[in-house]
């Protein structure tokens, strides 16, 4: 039996590990399979440079951080699996946790699943999808077919600033379409996209449609500017959903307190959910901040919370 299993692989769950696994807990972590949607490692796996995690004053990647991340959770004696998890008993003491092929039984867990990049749910989108449209520019940018070509990214925030300048190390144009006329981007991001020359904001503007054929993929997007209603059609062979995020705690429908749009409710001030031994952290229950350094900072909460809630049940 499991003293603390740990689900996710992001920087709330290798932190979480990593104190755990300092706590003599010898945590096993489930990092979920590697797949387009989901690698181990979270988030940051498709991100390019991080320059805001205290510590690495020179920056770092995405992918390089989570390896230092790993390897630390490792050196204390954490175990690692590629296993996602499909199904947890939760009346059962101990705790039974489900993948496809396995299942653990385990004292604790600390849930660090975090969340999914969002696409707007056109019916053209789900046509194209990676065939030109995508919501991982790192991880698809570099493709042949964006190469010296125009492509377009939807969305105003960080997430949207990044991909479009990463964009610009491939493409010729880079459009950014935004709904409003200002983006939402922390104000060095955005001025560093628009003081890029190959970066074109389409302001007060919403993706009506992806333009495509059957046999090249996306051509192009029609565009509709909200304040006059008029359409216009943008040549692009690539497509990036820069929108934000859903939280991956479709596990925890029906039986743990969640807001509307599904981020998990912990007790103020703590990582404690409504069942007692089930811990929650990082992205998953985090809309507000959502940066590496406050889901390491919660994971090391759930880790403080485990340990002390384990340490009660043996009182
Ligand atoms: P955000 O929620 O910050 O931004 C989402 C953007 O998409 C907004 O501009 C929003 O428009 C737009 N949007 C949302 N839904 C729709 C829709 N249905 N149609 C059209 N547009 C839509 O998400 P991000 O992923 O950009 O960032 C999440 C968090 O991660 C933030 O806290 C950000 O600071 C952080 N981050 C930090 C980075 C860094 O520091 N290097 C890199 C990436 C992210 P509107 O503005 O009108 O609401």
């Amino acid at each position: 039996m499991e003293n603390v299993l740990i689900i996710g692989s992001g920087p709330a769950g290798y932190t979480a590990a990593l104190y755990t696994a300092r706590a003599n807990l010898a945590p096993l972590m489930l990092e979920g399979e590697p797949s387009k949607d989901i690698l181990p490692g979270g988030q940051l796996m498709t991100t390019t440079e991080v320059e805001n995690y205290p510590g690495y004053s020179d920056g770092v990647t995405g992918p390089k951080m989570m390896e230092d991340f790993k390897h630390q959770a490792e050196r204390f004696g954490t175990r690692f699996l590629y296993e996602t998890v499909t199904k947890i008993d939760f009346d059962a003491r101990p705790f039974k946790v489900y993948s496809e092929t396995q299942s653990w039984e385990t004292k604790s867990i600390i849930v660090a699943t975090g969340a999914t990049a969002k696409y707007l749910g056109l019916p053209s989108e789900e046509k194209y999808m990676n065939r030109g449209v995508s919501a991982c520019a790192t991880c698809d940018g570099a493709l042949p077919r964006f190469r010296n070509k125009p492509v377009v990214v939807v969305g105003g925030g960080d997430t949207a600033m990044e991909e479009a300048l990463f964009l610009t190390n491939f493409s010729s144009r880079v459009h950014v379409i935004h709904r409003r006329d200002a983006f939402r981007a922390s104000k060095i991001m955005a001025d560093r996209a628009l003081a890029n020359p190959k970066i074109a904001p389409e302001w007060n503007s919403t993706v009506d449609e992806v333009l495509g054929d059957d046999k090249t993929g996306v051509t192009g997007v029609r565009i509709r500017n909200i304040q006059t209603d008029k359409l216009t059609d943008i040549a692009c062979t690539g497509y990036f959903a820069a929108i934000g995020h859903k939280p991956n705690s479709d596990l925890f429908k029906g039986v743990l307190d969640m807001d509307e749009t599904g981020y998990l409710i912990t007790k103020p001030g703590s990582t404690y959910t409504k069942i007692e031994g089930l811990f929650a952290a990082g992205d998953v229950q985090d809309k507000i901040y959502r940066q590496a350094v406050t889901a390491a900072g919660s994971g090391c909460m759930a880790a403080i919370d485990c340990t002390r809630w384990l340490e009660a049940q043996h009182a």
